[in-house]
């Protein structure tokens, strides 16, 4: 069971979220689209896997991994936005997702 608005889990019985007070669901709403996703622990392991101040290329790397639903996140992504000569963009995936991000990448770079 998860609650709807906080993506909480709970065990089966339950049928309300103890912080929303909202009604539980049996799937997300996203629970399709994520479901090749790992589930996310707070000390998952995140490594850098590329740094790119180049925006387009951000932008196509952000998309593959979104269609192939690999968890990521971005380091320095709004500072770039605000200032263009700041840190460049760094994404960063779980350990776990390393070799697959990297294997993409490569692909990415041959293509272009
Ligand atoms: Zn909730």
């Amino acid at each position: 069971m998860f609650c709807p608005n906080c993506k909480a889990e709970y065990v089966t019985g339950i049928t309300q979220c103890a912080d929303c007070n909202i009604p539980l669901v049996d799937i997300l709403p996203e629970e399709r689209k994520t479901e090749k996703r790992k589930h996310i622990h707070p000390k998952m392991n995140y490594m850098e896997v590329l740094i790119t101040s180049n925006a387009g290329e951000l932008a196509l790397v952000k998309s593959v991994l979104d269609d192939v639903g690999i968890e990521y996140f971005i380091k320095g992504e709004h500072l770039q936005i605000a200032y263009s000569c700041a840190d460049p963009a760094r994404l960063m995936v779980s350990e776990d997702d390393v070799k697959e991000v990297q294997k993409i990448l490569q692909q990415l770079t041959q293509e272009a």
